[in-house]
């Protein structure tokens, strides 16, 4: 693998770096990039303003094919926005709709189901949460018990989701719930698209002992949802779940976040005295540094090839 940049990705680069470093500025105070941070009462509008600013640069989903709003750019542009985003601590990207569910459909989605949902995500007009987590299957999800059962053209959805994150900011949710109660695990589970709108939700705050909102318990009391709004064939949702914890898991930002903090504890321990000595002298510390920053790099090396992966398997990130 050649980890080079061409000259046009370079500039590429440059144009997200100083796009990022200017609209960062404008962040709301205490700002960490972090997912708290984004769906905070305060954070959130600047995200939600963020992603109309990325959509009307064409930067959101620029991989996706230009027919659902995408530019059908090459992965590893996207990996080169992907890690200045993260550098930055930016805001704009909804995670669950450009990052996992776009993906997802775009591989096993229906026609009916990109076309009515891939557009308003690219233009980042519809935002996404994940009910999967449930209080009794966490680790276990394939345990997880909230049922829908078949009623003419509709499901109707009863159950408890829980950890749902930003749901109190969401549009719509995807989420995974048993159609076949005979089946305890994985075989017996399907995917579903759902308005969070829809007559017979609650979300409930789950706050943090810091008093932040980023988790939601989501009630589902009698949830009517369109059949036509399940991903993939009934009871083979497993997969498809797979395939988006994939997306999610490839996450490939992250380690320039991860890099942008070593950064700054490279300075703390520069600044900070223990002993007579700066912590940068001190060599157990170096030691843990150079740890710190060795796996990084392998962290980054192993996005690079993800993305390589991807590009390769026709897949999108
Ligand atoms: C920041 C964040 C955001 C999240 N957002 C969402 C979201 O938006 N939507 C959503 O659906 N979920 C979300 N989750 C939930 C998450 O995906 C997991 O499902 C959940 O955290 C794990 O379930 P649990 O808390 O019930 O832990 P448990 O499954 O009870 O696990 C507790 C501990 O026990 C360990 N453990 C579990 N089983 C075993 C075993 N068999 N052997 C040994 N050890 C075991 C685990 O490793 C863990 O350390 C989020 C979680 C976090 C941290």
């Amino acid at each position: 693998m050649d980890f080079r940049l061409t000259p046009e990705q370079e500039a590429l680069k440059r144009e997200f770096e100083e796009f990022f470093k200017e609209e960062m500025k404008k962040a709301p105070p205490g700002w960490s990039g972090s997912m708290e941070s984004m769906f905070s009462e305060e954070g959130f509008p600047f995200h939600r303003q963020m992603a109309k600013k990325l959509a009307e640069k064409g930067w959101l989903v620029r991989p996706w094919p230009k027919e659902y709003g995408g530019q059908d750019a090459p992965i590893i542009e996207q990996l080169i926005f992907s890690e200045v985003l993260g550098y930055y601590r930016g805001a704009g990207v909804d995670i669950f709709g450009v990052g996992m569910l776009g993906p997802t459909l775009l591989a096993a989605g229906s026609e009916e189901q990109k076309r009515e949902h891939l557009p308003p995500i690219a233009r980042a007009e519809r935002f996404w949460c994940q009910g999967w987590s449930e209080p009794n299957a966490g680790s276990d999800l394939a345990s997880l018990t909230t049922r829908a059962v078949r009623d003419g053209d509709d499901y109707i959805i009863n159950g408890q989701k829980i950890w749902t994150s930003g749901a109190h900011h969401a549009d719509w949710m995807f989420m995974l719930a048993r159609t076949n109660p005979e089946e305890k695990r994985s075989r017996g589970l399907s995917f579903f698209l759902v308005d969070m709108k829809t007559p017979g939700i609650t979300i409930r705050p789950l706050y943090s002992m810091e008093g932040s909102h980023l988790f939601n318990e989501v009630f589902f009391d009698d949830v009517r949802v369109p059949a036509k709004n399940m991903v993939g064939e009934e009871n083979q949702g497993w997969a498809i779940t797979r395939a988006t914890m994939n997306f999610e898991r490839s996450n490939v930002g992250q380690m320039s976040g991860l890099k942008r903090d070593l950064e700054e504890l490279v300075e703390f321990c520069k600044e900070t005295k223990w002993n007579g000595k700066t912590l940068a002298q001190n060599p157990f510390v170096r030691h843990q540094l150079a740890q710190l920053a060795i796996e990084i790099e392998a962290g980054r090396a192993m996005s690079y090839r993800i993305a390589w992966m991807q590009e390769k398997g026709g897949l999108l990130m």
